[in-house]
């Protein structure tokens, strides 16, 4: 099976089990926008626990606040969103379909790319075991051709980015003779800077002062409470705030599933800093956020930074995060040093002093700011699309299983009475009632162990508990294992240390 059926399984899975739905689904969907449900809702919930302890409680010098939605207008024109926040659309005339510009020349990039990696393995099964790859990829006409071609409009896009050179972007897309995958035609309109920021209208004034934004990102929110925090907070730079909530983009390419939506959530930390101390936390925040996405257990090898080569203009360094997703490696998390951009900016804006008090320095000054920015929709896909496996079994029979680290699964664990009469029900009742005060479990007594198994197997559950006959006599049951499928029998009274040792968000924290 391809990678990309895989991920269409994923995503029927997903809402075959309530963990994502379309949105609006009987008004035939909004595209871009997705709901969670029941498992959803919960996974998440621990994904967001997991960032929170970490930054929060881990640290004592990162407090968390959770800010409006809402902000005043002027907030977007000194962050440079109202001014800056474009992404370059092109509209095909015959389908009227919009499409990012950078994106349709990303696209035929990775055509390019993709033809080039077909050549390689066609050399690799004609050559055996004597295939040298580097060689090959240095020599085959094929390979150079596409290589060349892939350099030069590579080249040619950089530039035009960098220069915002729309004209020279269009004329890309004509000369490497970009068709519309829908209509198949190149009648492309101009290039045009699109704000990718939702706007909407205060209640009490009718004209153009009355527009405000959805938030964008979550940061703004954090820079124009830093003096708020800071005093009541008794903060002494270094010092961090915290919050995750929802953002809001007009993505023109919306696709990817959870990936690019247009209402997301982040979770944002700023952290302040004395000037000159910038580069000294950059380097600590990105290995910070990297063994607190390796502690997951999803795979070392997923991961990868990615530095930015060009800074936006309010930032010294800059790097991603990147996650091998089903769709390739992408990004997941953003780490940069944003200087004293923000701050200073809210000072010229708002007219405030934004500036902090050093009692070791005696000095006043803007601090400056390293922030981690990471997309909680993502971390989900991240974490789901890793857990979904396929399975054949030795005995012939297939399972769909999520290999959920358990810590964030919805469901942490499933106690199931072997029949559904002799006593077990009443006993795996008394059982469920005593272990859902600390845990998330399911109750099920439906249809044979064997199908109750696969469902929990479905939604990554990670122990089921089973009552049996002899449970009534011994006081023990047995836990199945999910992933190896293995069944450990424990006297109940062990139950609740014993799973809690394995589900407690102390077996992620503990590893950082
Ligand atoms: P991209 O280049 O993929 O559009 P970005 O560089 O614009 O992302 P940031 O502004 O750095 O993203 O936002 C921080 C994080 O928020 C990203 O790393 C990502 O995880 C998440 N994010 C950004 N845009 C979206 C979106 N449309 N849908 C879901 N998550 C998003």
């Amino acid at each position: 099976m391809t990678q990309e059926e895989v991920f269409k399984n994923l995503i029927a899975h997903a809402k075959e089990y309530g963990f994502i739905f379309p949105s609006s689904e009987i008004y035939d969907g909004l595209s871009a926008v997705y709901d969670y449900g029941q498992m959803g809702v919960e996974m998440k919930n621990n994904i967001k626990k997991y960032w929170w302890e970490s930054m929060v409680r881990l640290n004592e010098n990162i407090v968390g606040i959770d800010s409006a939605i809402f902000m005043h207008p002027r907030i977007w024109e000194a962050s440079g969103h109202v001014g800056a926040f474009n992404d370059p659309l092109i509209d095909n005339k015959d389908s009227k379909k919009r499409y990012r510009a950078d994106v349709l020349i990303e696209d035929y990039l990775a055509k390019l790319e993709e033809k080039m990696n077909k050549e390689v393995e066609k050399g690799r099964k004609k050559f055996g075991d004597s295939f040298n790859e580097e060689q090959f990829r240095a020599t085959n006409p094929n390979v150079l051709r596409s290589k060349t071609k892939w350099d030069e409009v590579h080249q040619r896009m950089t530039e035009a980015l960098n220069q915002n050179d729309l004209v020279a972007l269009r004329q890309l897309i004509i000369d490497c003779e970009i068709a519309c995958p829908i209509s198949g035609t190149k009648n492309w309109t101009e290039v045009r800077q699109f704000n990718l920021m939702f706007s909407t209208q205060l209640g009490n004034i009718s004209d153009e002062s009355g527009i405000i934004y959805l938030r964008p990102e979550t940061a703004q929110g954090i820079f124009v409470n830093f003096l708020n925090v800071q005093k009541t907070g008794r903060m002494k730079i270094p010092f961090g705030i915290a919050q995750i909530g929802k953002a809001f983009r007009n993505e023109i390419v919306a696709r990817q599933f959870i990936f690019r939506m247009r209402e997301f959530e982040q979770m944002e930390m700023q952290f302040f800093v004395r000037p000159g101390d910038e580069m000294q936390w950059f380097k600590k925040w990105k290995a910070t956020r990297l063994a607190w996405h390796k502690a997951l257990g999803l795979g070392d090898e997923k991961y990868r930074f990615h530095d930015h080569e060009k800074l936006a203009h309010y930032a010294n360094a800059a790097t991603d995060i990147e996650f091998e997703f089903p769709f390739g490696f992408k990004e997941l998390e953003g780490i940069h040093s944003r200087t004293d951009f923000d701050l200073s900016q809210h000072q010229k804006f708002s007219g405030r002093k934004m500036q902090y008090f050093d009692p070791e320095t005696n000095e006043s000054y803007v601090p400056y700011v390293i922030e981690t920015s990471i997309g909680l929709d993502r971390t989900f896909l991240a974490i789901l699309s890793s857990a979904y496996t396929e399975e054949k079994l030795e005995n012939g029979e297939e399972r769909v299983v999520l290999r959920i680290p358990p810590a964030i699964a919805p469901v942490k664990m499933a106690v199931l009475p072997l029949i559904k009469k002799d006593g077990l029900p009443e006993k795996a009742h008394e059982i469920m009632n005593t272990l859902k005060i600390d845990f998330n479990c399911q109750y099920d007594e439906k249809d044979s162990i064997g199908k109750r198994y696969r469902r929990q197997d479905a939604i990554g559950t990670p122990f089921c508990i089973t009552v049996d006959h002899d449970t009534l006599n011994d006081n023990c049951v047995t836990i199945r294992y999910r992933d190896t499928m293995t069944q450990e029998r424990v006297p109940i009274d062990a139950l609740r240390t014993i799973m809690d040792e394995k589900v407690n968000l102390r077996s992620l924290l503990g590893k950082l």
